[in-house]
């Protein structure tokens, strides 16, 4: 529980993502939504952060040898904690303003991925409060996105949601205000994009980067057999003679590359139906597996989920703000906030 009053101080959610911060101001609703990106510079051996979010990624490949884009969280965990204060340090300044900085230090709700170890949680919990945080409480990703997408967490009933991030996939059946049982494997959108990537080196022998793989996932990207196929036209290069080349890619590539991939996310949500007590299982059968995340947003997922499954699957209003919102519900309501600390006990 907070040491004070939510009200009184005025609250703030941070959803901090491998790929994206989103963060929720109480009474203002979603304030930032950038990408987990810092520019760091090195002169003379000391680092220097030089951009964070929109501004960094914009950089990315278009800057001098010595600053280099660093994702701070990249596998879902704080790979470089010092990074990750000043970029949490900036995306609070944004979200209330530098005046009120020195004013009102905010009480924050921040999200963390459910397979953290206690080291990296009391991390996290060390950047935000060095962030201009009052106090923090941490709570688990995927119970953030199942209030956040509505679902009836507090009940005796069985409630499963799976969260596909940039990084990591969480995978969690959610009674009564608790996680009864998760797994959180690091495979999310970032892998697939290195798969289409691969596949089309391995395939056509031309090499492309990074956004342009991610945009073919996006605007091609199938993981479920389906009847009408799209193309596009993308540029790379010729790994062979080494210079700039046009290609021309199809769903049926896309759906290929994926195919291994995304069988590391249906094994993680078999896996955690195995791990959860029957009664649970059957109340799942029935409501069925909500997806959140960025990556549940892949064309055909859902229809795949059932097939593996056989429990119906469907991707919430508004995946990508799902952790944030949910985040957000205990900041405006304390209620929601007392149930989980509760189930934590
Ligand atoms: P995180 O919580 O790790 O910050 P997000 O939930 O913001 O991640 O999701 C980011 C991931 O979602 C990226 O890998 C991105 O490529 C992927 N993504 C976004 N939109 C789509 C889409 N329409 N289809 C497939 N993947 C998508
Ligand atoms: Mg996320």
């Amino acid at each position: 529980m907070f040491r004070k009053s939510l009200i009184a101080r005025g609250g703030m959610a941070i959803d901090l993502g491998t790929a994206n911060v989103l963060v929720y101001m109480q009474d203002q609703g979603i304030v930032v939504r950038e990408p987990c990106v810092v520019a760091v510079q090195n002169i003379k051996g000391e680092r220097e952060i030089v951009a964070v979010g929109e501004e960094a990624k914009r950089m990315i490949g278009r800057t001098p040898g010595n600053i280099r884009a660093v994702r701070p969280l990249h596998d879902g965990v704080i790979a470089d904690v010092e990074v990750t204060e000043v970029m949490l340090k900036y995306f609070v300044r944004k979200a209330i303003g530098p005046r009120s900085m020195f004013r009102v230090k905010p009480n924050v709700v921040i999200c963390v991925p459910c397979g953290v170890t206690q080291v990296e949680r009391r991390a996290v919990e060390e950047a935000i409060l060095q962030a201009g945080a009052f106090d923090a409480l941490i709570v688990e990703e995927p119970l953030a996105a199942a209030i956040g997408a509505d679902m009836p967490v507090d009940e005796p009933t069985g409630v499963m949601i799976v969260d596909i991030g940039g990084g990591t996939t969480e995978v969690a059946i959610i009674s009564l205000g608790g996680i009864v049982a998760s797994q959180s494997i690091r495979l999310g959108g970032n892998r697939l994009d290195q798969a289409i990537m691969s596949y089309i080196r391995k395939t056509y022998n031309v090499s492309i980067g990074e956004y342009t793989a991610e945009e073919l996932k996006i605007g091609l990207g199938s993981v479920y057999p389906m009847q009408n196929e799209s193309r596009a036209t993308i540029r790379g290069i010729d790994v062979e003679k080494h210079l700039p080349t046009t290609l021309e890619i199809s769903s049926e590539d896309i759906y290929r590359a994926l195919r291994e991939p995304v069988r590391g996310i249906i094994d993680a949500i078999k896996q955690t139906l195995e791990d959860a007590p029957p009664e649970l299982s059957s109340d799942i059968m029935v409501r069925g597996i909500t997806l959140t995340g960025g990556g549940a947003q892949l064309l055909g997922l859902d229809a795949l989920i059932h097939s593996e499954t056989g429990i119906p699957a469907h991707v919430c209003k508004d995946p990508l703000d799902a952790v944030v919102l949910g985040a957000g519900k205990i900041v405006d309501d304390p209620r929601t906030m007392r149930l989980i600390d509760a189930a934590k006990r």
